[in-house]
């Protein structure tokens, strides 16, 4: 079996091919192929190092500018006689999507960029590994529309989503055995997503106003890309994740619980009709999400998923969200009970207002305001189709670049 990376060279990307070294595969696991690989033009030392290990049939880059600096890189690679095409830009990624020999495509790659190629793959009946929790925010409801028609399966990388998948995926067989979604099969209660409430969890309002680019990109327990460790600071994350999962289990914004637990054990749990909570437990290590989305249906050993002994655990403590000093929890929550083009216009102005941030334009408690000054001026389109998730996005994208100016 093979698969295709969307963003190979990103955090997930690294650790979903560090699952796949021949060398790191615990015995009885079986061997993945690498059909694609995309990345970006930051680090193709890296790509290059990548494709000789993993010798690829297609790789996918930005520009032609890029294509060039990676033959370079691979001069030896090519001339020992080895294959790989390199195409460029949105056709590159959406051929690395659709590779006819990839079975599952694992996306990696950050924010909006990730829609269309997604689309794309679920379209030629791929599995989608989905980390690029962007686009189900800005196109949730023509994903699973698309998956539906077309008989892709999503299995979610994000760790909250795959525990609460890993929790459900009785309910979720039963339901689908019997023709019904899970919230008509009336057996779940509420999903308990829980966050680690990031590095600003107990910082008065004053203090984040004045925190700098390098306190929010500290995060406590996970090592991310530098968009979604913002996300974590401003909570933005866990509101994202709150739409996420209302269009992945196709539960209800109101039935989805945020819980803030600082130590990321549980990582998430559901709590059913009966009064029962399931959660499932583990080290905060995405290998772990990664490993079971790759080899989902199956459970296969690991040699690289770090364990979790119980019995040296010490405090796993619970409490409620703070709304008011984390505006963008309470937006994108908002904003995931009304099933519009609103959740695409709260992710594109958060792209920006995140942007802006690192950049140095604007400050940390700015980000929260960008976002609701350009969704306060929205018109929503409710199930919104491709060509309105385009608009709804250049327009966010260019109402919120005029605010972060002024
Ligand atoms: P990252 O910034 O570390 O990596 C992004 C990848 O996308 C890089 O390989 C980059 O080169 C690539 N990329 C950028 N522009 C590109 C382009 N034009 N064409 C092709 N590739 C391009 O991000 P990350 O932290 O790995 O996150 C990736 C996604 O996974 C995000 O949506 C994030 O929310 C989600 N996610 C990440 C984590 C985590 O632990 N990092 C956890 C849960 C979910
Ligand atoms: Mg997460």
């Amino acid at each position: 079996m093979a698969i295709s990376i969307l963003g190979s060279t990103g955090s997930i990307g690294r650790q979903t091919l560090d699952i796949l070294q021949s060398e790191h595969l615990a015995p009885g696991a079986p061997v993945l192929e690498v059909a694609a690989l995309a990345a970006g033009a930051s680090n193709l030392e890296l790509l290059g190092k990548q494709i000789v290990d993993f010798e690829p049939e297609l790789v996918a880059v930005p520009s032609d500018s890029d294509r060039e600096s990676l033959r370079d890189i691979l001069s030896d690679y090519f001339r020992s006689g080895k294959k790989t095409e390199i195409l460029i830009g949105e056709e590159g990624l959406i051929a690395c999507a659709t590779h006819p020999a990839a079975k599952t495509v694992v996306t990696a790659v950050v924010g909006f960029l990730g829609v269309k190629p997604t689309l794309e793959a679920i379209k030629a009946g791929k599995t989608i590994a989905l980390a690029n929790k962007e686009t189900m925010v800005a196109a949730g409801h023509l994903v699973n529309e698309l998956a539906a028609k077309h008989g892709s399966k999503i299995v979610p990388v994000d760790s909250e989503h795959s525990a609460i998948y890993q929790s459900l995926e009785a309910s979720i067989l039963k339901a689908q055995a019997a023709g019904k979604s899970l919230e008509q099969a009336g057996e779940v209660e509420k999903l308990l997503l829980t966050g680690s409430g990031g590095p600003f969890r107990t910082w008065s309002e004053e203090a984040m106003a004045r925190a700098t680019v390098s306190d929010a990109l500290k995060h406590p327990n996970w090592s991310m890309g530098a968009k979604i460790t913002i996300d974590s600071a401003t909570l933005m994350n866990k509101g994202l994740e709150v739409i996420e999962a209302r269009w992945l289990f196709s539960i209800p914004a109101h039935k989805i619980e945020v819980v803030i637990h600082p130590q990321s054990i549980l990582h998430s749990a559901v709590e059913f009709v009966d009064g029962s909570i399931v959660g499932q437990l583990g080290q905060p290590d995405m290998r772990l999400p990664i490993h079971f989305a790759l080899y989902h249906p199956h459970r296969v050993p690991s040699a690289r998923v770090p364990r979790l002994s119980l019995s040296e655990l010490k405090d796993l403590t619970f409490e409620k969200p703070n709304f008011s000093r984390f505006p963008c929890l309470a937006m994108a929550q908002e904003v995931a009970a009304k099933d519009d083009s609103s959740a695409c216009v709260l992710n594109a102005a958060n792209e920006i207002a995140v942007d802006s941030f690192l950049k140095g334009k604007i400050t940390f408690t700015d980000i929260a305001r960008t976002i609701e000054r350009t969704l306060s001026v929205h018109k929503p389109i409710k199930a919104p189709q491709l060509g309105d998730i385009l608009e709804a996005d250049r327009w966010a994208r260019e109402k919120s670049v005029s605010l972060v100016a002024v």
